[in-house]
């Protein structure tokens, strides 16, 4: 059962970014909370706690392979943002960059012919093409809405329904 090097690192190296998306999305919570944009902290909030579960997924799968999990240091997140747009801006670049990161993994597990790393891989494909949908939907409504205060407490009354 034992991984390839390469992906077990690659995996390892996943867990990290994804509790460093866990820390940056509660920093972009904190961030709407002092802004007294309460529903965008709530989404925030449930996001986070999503990125946790996706660590998770990850930790309990190394632990099923019977391989060694290693929890690295997570980097401090930035903290304030001079706009609305900016935080979902930045949301969706990071994103971005956990597709890109999930899709080097998927490279490392087909050269490696490991399919068990590759049924789990699709799961996490999967949700990136919402989460990035989700973001960008976001980042769109805030792009139509610009200086509307108004619209935008009410985008942010709306997310913190979020389930
Ligand atoms: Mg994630």
């Amino acid at each position: 059962m034992a991984l390839a090097k390469q992906v077990l690192d690659a995996i390892n190296k996943q867990i990290n970014l994804e509790l460093a998306s866990a820390y940056i999305y509660d920093a972009m919570g904190i961030h709407f909370a002092g802004e007294g944009l309460k529903g965008f902290a709530g989404w925030m909030a449930k996001q986070a706690a999503e990125e946790k579960k996706h660590a998770q997924k990850f930790i309990s799968f190394l632990l099923d392979m019977n391989e060694q999990v290693r929890l690295e240091a997570v980097a401090a997140p930035k903290q304030s943002w001079e706009s609305a747009l900016a935080v979902f801006e930045n949301a969706l670049a990071h994103e971005k960059k956990v597709t890109a990161s999930i899709n080097g993994i998927m490279d490392a597990a087909r050269k490696a012919g490991d399919y068990a790393s590759i049924n789990l891989l699709d799961w996490f494909i999967e949700e990136q093409v919402e989460e990035e949908a989700i973001a960008q939907g976001i980042v769109d409504a805030l792009r139509f809405l610009a200086d509307d205060k108004g619209g935008i407490y009410a985008l942010s009354q709306e997310l913190g329904k979020r389930e």
